[in-house]
């Protein structure tokens, strides 16, 4: 055994915790005082949650650990848990998170942008380092995000040692080649959402890159007003977008839409067809069809139906369809080719748009987007099999579970 500095250090305070002393001359940066175990809710199978006290282990000197405040559930984690589609179970979930920084690494010293991280901080986390075999990665570090084998904390395999891999628990380990943020100045309900947030801040930039003009006169449908669909547009608004035209057909949700800067509100349910439609949004847009449209549904044939409310010359940014929903059909003469339409994804986000994700949502509250009104519910951990339920059942928005 080496019994450097480091190991001594670690053996001595593992034998001081067994004793449930903690000296702070021994582990200088500690402030865990002696957490032994915590609790953290596994999915065993589809549909089964199991809140569970697990040993807390040490962390290591280029390790994290987090005290969980709140974490937003996703549309992900309810895919998870009502069929295990990645086959991760048992697997504790949670992404969407944020919390407040116990004890740091002998070896961390800042996040990911430079800012100094301290006991206490409030933090969240994206990306792990993408693994040295992908390709797209290794050669285009801009495209990460398209790495076959994409970590974020909450969809991550269970460790025998270490079962604090998601932020539906109390605790979180941050491990080495994380990306962390420090961002003391937000509330916590904001926190909940740089997540969701750096989603919708991608779809802009794909947008953006892919030639859409985005001025104050520019006419844009967002077409589903789910928590992403919502985000879109106050994302578009706080980016000085003038005319949003929204679609959905929930009528709670198109008033949440006007809230957070939609101008004008279209409930599909009230017209007869796609061609009703597309005819409102001519209307709309001075018989021309909007300029670019974001697709945030998990339909196909919403995405196919979205190619008629465009105009010649626009584009499309497909967001909604994290899973795979099935196929569609398109008129590649009338919808593409004919009106030259340029159409592109967005798949999640990368790291460094974390910032930008949080000046986003600083931003849209300052201009009074009422963007933490997106949280519609919050449930204390014990109950996350409710959070879980509601969510199933699309009622309200963003669910969060609180690690109380
Ligand atoms: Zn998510």
């Amino acid at each position: 055994m080496n019994l450097n500095e480091e190991n001594l250090n670690r053996i001595v305070s593992d034998v001081l915790r067994k004793v449930n002393v903690v000296s702070s001359e021994v582990t200088p940066s500690s402030g865990n005082g002696a957490v032994q175990s915590a609790r953290a809710a596994v999915l065993r199978k589809a549909r089964e949650l199991e809140i569970v006290e697990f040993p807390l282990r040490q962390i290591g000197p280029d390790e994290i650990l987090v005290k969980v405040e709140a974490c937003g559930v996703c549309g992900t984690d309810i895919h998870c848990y009502k069929s295990d589609p990645f086959g991760l179970a048992p697997v504790v979930l949670g992404h969407e998170g944020t919390g407040e920084v116990i004890e740091v690494g002998r070896n961390i010293k800042m996040d990911s942008v430079g800012k100094p991280v301290r006991v206490g901080d409030k933090i969240v986390t994206s990306i792990l380092d993408t693994s040295d075999s992908c390709m797209i990665a290794k050669y285009n570090p801009l495209k990460s995000n398209l790495c076959d084998d994409l970590k974020v904390y909450g969809l991550l395999p269970d460790e025998p040692d270490n079962h604090f891999n998601g932020y539906f628990a109390e605790y979180l380990i941050i491990r080495p080649g994380s990306s962390v943020f420090v961002v003391n100045e937000m509330s916590v309900d904001l926190r909940c959402l740089i997540e969701p947030a750096a989603v919708v801040c991608h779809a802009l930039e794909r947008a953006k890159h892919c030639g859409a003009t985005l001025n104050f006169r520019t006419r844009i449908v967002v077409q589903g007003c789910g928590p992403i669909g919502l985000l879109m547009i106050a994302v578009l608004r706080t980016y000085g977008i003038n005319n949003i035209i929204a679609i959905d057909g929930d009528p709670s949700r198109l008033a949440m839409a006007q809230t957070l800067g939609a101008d004008e509100l279209l409930n599909y349910k009230d017209y007869a067809g796609i061609d009703e439609l597309a005819a409102k949004v001519e209307s709309l847009t001075k018989g021309l069809g909007a300029h670019f449209g974001f697709q945030v549904t998990g339909v196909p044939a919403a995405f196919a139906s979205l190619f008629k409310c465009i105009r010649r010359g626009g584009g499309i940014c497909e967001v909604g369809h994290f899973v795979d929903g099935g196929e569609c059909a398109i008129n590649p003469h009338k919808d593409i080719c004919r009106k030259e339409i340029t159409v592109t994804g967005s798949w999640v986000y990368n790291s460094f748009e974390y910032p930008n994700a949080y000046h986003f949502l600083q931003r849209a509250e300052g201009i009074g987007l009422p963007v933490a009104s997106l949280i519609t519910h919050k449930f204390p951990l014990a109950q996350i099999q409710d959070a879980f339920e509601v969510n199933l059942r699309q009622e309200g928005i963003k669910v969060v579970v609180e690690a109380r």
